[in-house]
Parts: C-alpha cells; structure tokens; sequence
C-alpha cells in the first residue's frame, strides 16, 4: 500500500504519523511521539524533528544525510510514557540503507513532556 506509514505500525500514514507531524493532533504517548520522529525522519521533516526535540538538548539546526534511506523501525522496550506520565523511555532499532549499504541504528531514548506534549530529550 502506497500510502502506509513509514513506521509501519500497520496504519494509513495520514491516520498515524501524518497528523502528528502536521501538528493537527499531539502524540499521546511516547512511543508514538517516537514512530513519528522516525517518520519524520524518513519524509525528511526537519522542522518536526526540532519541534518535537525538548528546547533544553534541541540543536540549533539539523542536517539530514539525503543518502540515508530509513527501511523500517523496530521498537524493542518501552518503558513508562503513557497518557498520565511525564517520562517515558523508548529502546529502538531503526534500519536504513546508505551507499548500498543496510545498516541500523541502536538508540534508547528518554521522553519528557514540555508545555504538556511528548518531545524527545536524548539517548540515555
Ligand atoms: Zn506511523
């Protein structure tokens, strides 16, 4: 199906992610804020990705390797992040292909919520 999400979780992209980065809804947990990080990723959207970024570890500005072509995402653990905490952490594999190449990558990242919406705040 063309229109699937990039975070393959099985839904229509403009009923997972694609309303989360349009900014029409907020994620509810933080696996989805998550999912759609990685969608985000993979569409290109750097400007979701620095507004879903908690402001005390954002960069100033990101660069996205055009090479990089992101395949799917695994999400391995999740730990809290649900509709009534305020942390939450998420422990993933995302896979890609860059010069040929299949690759992944590793991450176990923590969520905070800022002005009470999920936003990334780094690996741990
Ligand atoms: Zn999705």
């Amino acid at each position: 199906m063309s229109n699937a999400c990039p975070c393959r979780f099985g839904e229509p992209f403009d009923q997972c992610c694609g309303p989360l980065i349009a900014r029409e809804k907020t994620a509810p947990t933080a696996v989805q804020l998550m999912r759609s990080r990685y969608t985000a990723f993979a569409v290109g959207d750097v400007d979701y990705l620095l507004y879903s970024w908690d402001p005390s570890t954002r960069p100033s500005d990101l660069e996205l390797d055009p090479d990089q072509r992101w395949l799917f995402l695994e999400v391995l653990r999740t730990s809290a992040g649900g509709l009534l905490d305020s942390e939450g952490v998420v422990e993933f594999r995302a896979h890609y292909k860059t010069a040929g190449q299949r690759d992944s990558l590793h991450e176990v990242s923590k969520f905070v919520r800022h002005d009470g919406r999920w936003v990334y705040l780094g690996s741990i």
